[in-house]
């Protein structure tokens, strides 16, 4: 697997002039000399592995001669005397070794811990260079760490997802994968598949019919095993890939039923203008809130109607264009007023496959729950629990924030989060993505038929052996090199 250019490859590691220590990270082969030329360690007896060593470090910088790292020995045997004579201090701090294997990739790894000016880092960086390494190129310390077998490509994608995780619990779930609890699941589940796959390829060796009887049977059995924990499984990496992804809400109605109101009170936050003047939202409002962990993009449109406003208009246009990115549409109703021609024009026009929940704004004036000065909290939670799985359908008042709890629940319900905020502390809970989504989606749909052929042993094991290749996918066992390219150049440099 790890057959890669093996050469030496730095990089800054931490944010552009934005902290008192900046550090820098190289990987490659043989990095003691390196070390003895950097710093004042001049050594290599003294550099002692995985300890914070105090040193100087030196500039390797001679304006004269390119960065080119392909020179031939000599002359950079040469290059390196010459370098002596031009040594002066850049600057103190810490250095770091570890030597191969035990680092993150897997090869030597030094870490120079200086301070974070960038002009100080530029010139460290630049010294490495004229010794010999190259930039590294984004995401290329964790390509080798998964090359040289440190890490799984499942993991290698957890630390992208830990460094832009949005919520806690977000990023609890990434630190999860990247300890490797869903690439455990996953070869558990592996595991399973080869033995059975073992199971049936001994049986068709031996066709005796006794033994057959007996194996076709547990086979059977197995099959079903195994379809019910890629049931659990599958339902645990959708939980990860919203946890990692997010959704995008649409909160869609007529002017003035509460929109912006919905928007604030779920936000916490006076964000959007509220006004009795229909029409006021004339753009669309992004919030992001989050709702047991789940980061939910909302988005708040301008109120639909007929106007010959041109502005307004455009806004409507834009309200229709939002419902298009949306996994979810809150649909706002006045309940004062009910369901009415106009949002039934509104509901037409949300295409279908997305889906919807009815919320009952202002419940407040009406007679539901009687005036605002007696508002029987129970009564509506009562109500609304029966309502709740029924039809979708959530009596609130944005104003009052009544309802608000069980209109979060719903919206977790609706889009298939049904991990409580206790399961953040289990092992349960993990970051994914849409790609191993789809990796556990089509070994679900092999073993399905691997199930329905289960008597025909050569089909059941050929499916069996397909369902293995597609989960093993997920943490990189059979991965094409484009695929690898794809994941790592999302990564920032340095990492
Ligand atoms: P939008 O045009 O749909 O965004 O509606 P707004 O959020 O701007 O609200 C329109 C009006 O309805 C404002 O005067 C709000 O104070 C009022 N409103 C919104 N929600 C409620 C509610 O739950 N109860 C009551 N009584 N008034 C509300």
């Amino acid at each position: 697997m790890n057959n890669y250019k093996k050469d030496n490859i730095v990089a800054i590691a931490t944010a552009n002039g934005q902290a008192g220590v900046g550090i820098i990270r190289i990987s490659g082969i043989n990095l003691l000399p390196l070390i003895t030329k950097l710093t004042t360690i001049k050594s290599i007896d003294k550099i002692k592995p995985r300890y914070a060593h105090y040193v100087d470090f030196i500039n390797c910088n001679d304006n004269s001669k390119d960065s080119n790292s392909n020179k031939d020995d000599n002359s950079k045997i040469n290059q390196l005397n010459k370098l002596d004579e031009l040594s002066e201090v850049i600057d103190s701090g810490v250095l770091l070794y570890f030597p191969t294997p035990h680092s993150f990739t897997g090869e030597d790894v030094i870490e120079i811990q200086g301070h974070g000016s960038p002009i100080i880092l530029q010139m460290l960086i630049k010294s490495c260079l004229n010794l010999g390494c190259r930039l590294a190129e984004a995401g290329e310390f964790s390509k080798r760490a998964y090359l040289n077998g440190k890490i799984d490509l499942l993991q290698a994608e957890s630390i992208l997802d830990l460094i832009h995780a949005e919520s806690e619990a977000a990023a609890k779930g990434a630190v999860k994968s990247l300890r490797g609890i869903f690439s455990k699941h996953i070869n558990q589940i592996n595991e399973q598949l080869i033995n059975l796959r073992m199971f049936i390829e001994a049986t068709l060796d031996f066709p005796e019919e006794d033994i057959e009887f007996i194996a076709n049977a547990k086979i059977k059995d197995k099959l079903i095993n195994l379809q019910s924990t890629l049931q659990i499984l599958l339902n645990s990496t959708k939980c990860g890939v919203l946890l990692n992804n997010g959704i995008n809400i649409v909160i869609i109605g007529r002017p003035n039923v509460g929109k912006s109101s919905l928007l604030n009170a779920l936000a916490n936050e006076d964000i959007a203008i509220v006004t009795d003047i229909a029409g006021t939202t004339r753009d669309i409002v992004r919030e992001k809130i989050i709702i047991n962990g789940i980061v939910c993009n909302i988005i708040d449109t301008a109120g639909i109607r007929s106007t010959t406003d041109v502005v307004e208009n455009i806004g409507i246009k834009r309200a229709f264009n939002a419902i298009q990115t949306a996994q979810l549409c809150l649909v706002l109703i006045d309940e004062t007023i009910g369901i009415t021609e106009d949002d039934n024009k509104i509901l037409a026009q949300i295409p279908a496959e997305i889906p919807r929940i009815f919320v009952h704004n202002k419940i407040d004036l009406t007679d539901f729950v009687g005036n605002e000065a007696g508002i029987d909290r129970q009564h509506i939670a009562h109500i609304q629990q029966q309502e709740y799985y029924q039809q979708q359908h959530v009596y609130i008042s944005a104003k009052h924030q009544l309802g608000l709890d069980i209109l979060r629940n719903v919206i977790l319900d609706m889009i298939g989060f049904n991990m409580t905020s206790e399961s953040y502390n289990s092992s349960d809970i993990f970051t994914a993505r849409t790609r191993h989504l789809d990796a556990v989606n089509r070994t679900i749909s092999h073993i399905d038929t691997a199930l329905l052929n289960w008597q025909q042993l050569e089909i059941a094991a050929e499916e069996l052996r397909y369902g293995h290749n597609s989960l093993s996918e997920i943490t990189g066992e059979f991965t094409a090199d484009d695929l690898l390219g794809e994941i790592f150049s999302k990564f920032c440099i340095g990492k």
